[in-house]
């Protein structure tokens, strides 16, 4: 493993810079840490609130991650209080959280790591701790113990496994008492400590001991492939066998909650997936601890039959809750978090795309450290029963508990269609801000890429994926459903908002024209809803359509005979598919926007012209001119709009179908009747 300490770099950093330094390095490095996993520490005089000068413990904080981690995001501790706490002989985990939190000095600060107790009883300036993959790759072997003297008995301490908090940190302090000049410890079936007077010290070290791991791994060359015989299948093919199975799957693990699927092929991943013996070292546990909460106790690797298979491993695991529980616990949701499907690859769950690429990540890292654990000896890991401890240990589930409340629309995928400008583009931002996963579609490439942009910036997440559409078009529709597939598994929200206006007199209309509008305000609503309801029926979760009409199919105005004939089909369309459809809690509303400027291209600097032509007024009035005709008198914008889509979209309208919400600022001619 690369060492990427810099001298130069460090050499005019203070302590503490050189903390988040060495914590930054460990961190850029995947086969170290993934995703928030690992600690580091530095024991430093500082002053406390009093202006006294005293030791204290600086360890990472929950919730961050040492790839980008900052100051703040590490808690100070008095270090006197924590030594303290090794003359307990016992101390349980609600005690240890306590204990902690009373030695804060700062109590804005982050809620300090599990493992804090253990960086405070090695009485080094600098601890590293990572779950770093070579060295997993070693102590989850039957033979540990040998390796172990063979590789690192000279430096390191060996420390049994077990679980992490007080027990854990008492242990390597006694295994560090036995041996003071060892310069780490070697977790069996959990990961790595270093040690070291500085940070420097402390980081080589864990690059010395991770490169030892990998060296030694090198050298073995399997006579056999590791998960026995396999074979390939190409990205494509895994696509499409996905695309086959993802709705139904979202559906199978959705019955309590939903979730959204990430797919992932890579040929190490599909070669695993494909091989003969993957199903049996996947199920033996995971490769540490602490990625226990992401990817469950075994991933869900299915041979021929996998509708079965999940129905399988669902009954299973509520056994194996049913074995180890007492009373006061409550079963955590039985679906695997890891899927393994021949021809297919890996399919992960997750609230978020985020955790359910997190999840991948992991795994696919998994992966590794089975193949080379299995080249280098066998695979081990803890026990079912350590697995469920942890699993349900009190302080994983405190953990889930701090998280903020999930948004309306968090689990949900949405489509927009026209989602480039005015309505569209308001609804997608208004979507996002609720936590929907989106898939925004348009004709005009360039600025569907930057509404998915400003949505990325806005939310801060992936939750977004632009695709070119055209609604017109059986084959561009059925791509762009994919999509939706493809990227988050399935589709809850249909928002069928793309139309153009074409103001003409029905003798000025050319048939041409007049088809155009039928083929994108009627033509484009019909596509789309079918696919959409495709989707639907086989998740079997229900569904949800909005339909963006206009007002003109109560109240139609002269010169709009091709818009207005061919919106009242979108009307009926939409009042026809809430009959057919309802059974299947597939709901379908309607909203009748007027005169809704804003960004809108169906406003074009032509059909202003017109309009104003129309009512006898200047081009600059027009907006006034709709403003007073409604009863608010009132401008409608594309954001009032999608206050009503959004509340369709939701729950808190789950009684409502069939129905049509007009946003007009009230116009008495085109109240729904
Ligand atoms: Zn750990």
């Amino acid at each position: 493993m690369k060492n990427r300490w810099s001298d130069q770099e460090t050499a005019s950093l203070s302590k503490t810079e050189l903390l988040v330094y060495s914590s930054r390095l460990i961190g850029l490095e995947d086969q170290l840490v993934l995703w928030g996993g690992g600690n580091t520490s530095i024991k430093l005089q500082q002053q406390d609130h009093l202006g006294r000068s005293i030791r204290v413990l600086l360890v990472k904080g929950s919730g961050s991650d040492l790839k980008s981690c900052q100051l703040k995001d590490f808690a100070p501790l008095r270090l006197e209080e924590l030594v303290a706490a090794e003359l307990h002989e016992e101390m349980t985990d609600e005690a240890m959280v306590d204990y902690l939190n009373r030695c804060l000095v700062n109590p804005k600060s982050p809620r300090p790591s599990i493992e804090t107790l253990m960086h405070a009883f090695i009485p080094y300036d600098h601890v590293d701790h990572t779950h770093a993959d070579a060295i997993l790759s070693i102590t989850n072997t039957k033979n540990i113990h040998k390796i172990f003297e063979k590789l690192f008995a000279q430096d390191m301490v060996f420390v049994p496994y077990i679980k992490p908090g007080f027990p854990l940190a008492r242990a390597v302090a006694k295994a560090f008492k036995k041996s003071p000049r060892s310069r780490g410890a070697i977790l069996e079936k959990h990961g790595i400590f270093t040690w070291g007077n500085s940070a420097k010290e402390s980081y080589q070290t864990m690059i010395e001991m991770v490169t030892r791991a990998e060296d030694y791994v090198k050298n073995f060359r399997p006579n056999q492939p590791p998960f026995g015989k396999t074979s390939s299948t190409t990205a494509d093919q895994c696509q499409q066998n996905y695309l086959e199975i993802a709705p139904k799957l979202r559906g199978m693990v959705g019955k309590i909650q939903k979730f959204i699927l990430n797919h992932s092929c890579p040929p190490d991943v599909v070669e695993f997936a494909n091989s003969e013996r993957g199903n049996v070292i996947s199920q033996k546990g995971p490769a540490t601890p602490d990625h226990l909460s992401r990817t469950k106790k075994s991933c869900l690797f299915t041979q021929k039959d996998w509708v079965k298979d999940l129905e399988k491993y669902q009954r299973d695991y509520e056994a194996y809750f049913a074995r180890y529980q007492d009373a006061t616990m409550k079963l955590q949701d039985a679906n695997p978090r890891v899927l393994i499907i021949p021809q297919v690859g890996m399919v992960t769950l997750g609230k978020d795309i985020k955790s359910a690429k997190i999840a991948g990540d992991i795994y696919q890292h998994t992966i590794d450290i089975f193949k080379n654990a299995s080249t280098i000896d066998e695979y081990e890991s803890i026990s079912e029963r350590d697995l469920f401890e942890m699993e349900y240990w009190p302080l994983e589930l405190y953990k889930l508990s701090l998280a903020p409340p999930e948004r309306d629309l968090a689990r949900h995928i949405a489509l927009v269609t026209g989602a480039a400008s005015g309505i569209g583009k308001a609804v997608a931002l208004r979507l996002a801000e609720e936590g929907c996963h989106l898939v925004i579609g348009d004709v005009d490439e360039a600025r569907i890429r930057n509404v998915a942009q400003e949505i990325k910036e806005r939310c801060g997440q992936d939750l977004c994926v632009p695709v070119v559409m055209d609604v017109t078009n059986e084959d561009s529709v059925k791509k762009a459903f994919g999509q939706a597939i493809l990227a988050f598994g399935g589709l809850d929200i249909l928002i069928s908002n793309a139309g153009i206006a074409m103001p003409r007199s029905i003798t000025d209309l050319s048939l041409e024209e007049w088809e155009k509008s039928f083929a994108v305000n009627a033509r484009g609503h019909f596509l789309c809803a079918r696919e959409a309801i495709k989707i639907f029926k086989t998740q079997n979760m229900g569904g949800n359509i909005v339909f963006v009409a206009t007002k003109n199919v109560m109240a139609p105005g002269k010169d709009f005979g091709a818009y207005s004939a061919a919106k009242a089909a979108e009307a009926q369309l939409a009042k026809v598919i809430a009959i057919e459809y309802g059974h299947l809690g597939i709901r379908t509303n309607i909203v009748n926007p007027d005169a809704v400027f804003g960004d809108s291209r169906l406003w074009s600097e032509t059909v202003k012209k017109e309009r104003a032509e129309a009512h006898g007024i200047p081009v600059e009035g027009l907006e006034e001119f709709y403003r007073k005709r409604n009863l608010l008198h009132t401008q409608v914008t594309p954001r009032d709009v999608a206050e009503a889509i959004l509340f369709l979209s939701t729950n808190r309208s789950a009684k409502i179908t069939g129905c049509t919400l007009t946003v007009d600022g009230g116009v008495k001619e085109a109240f729904p009747r």
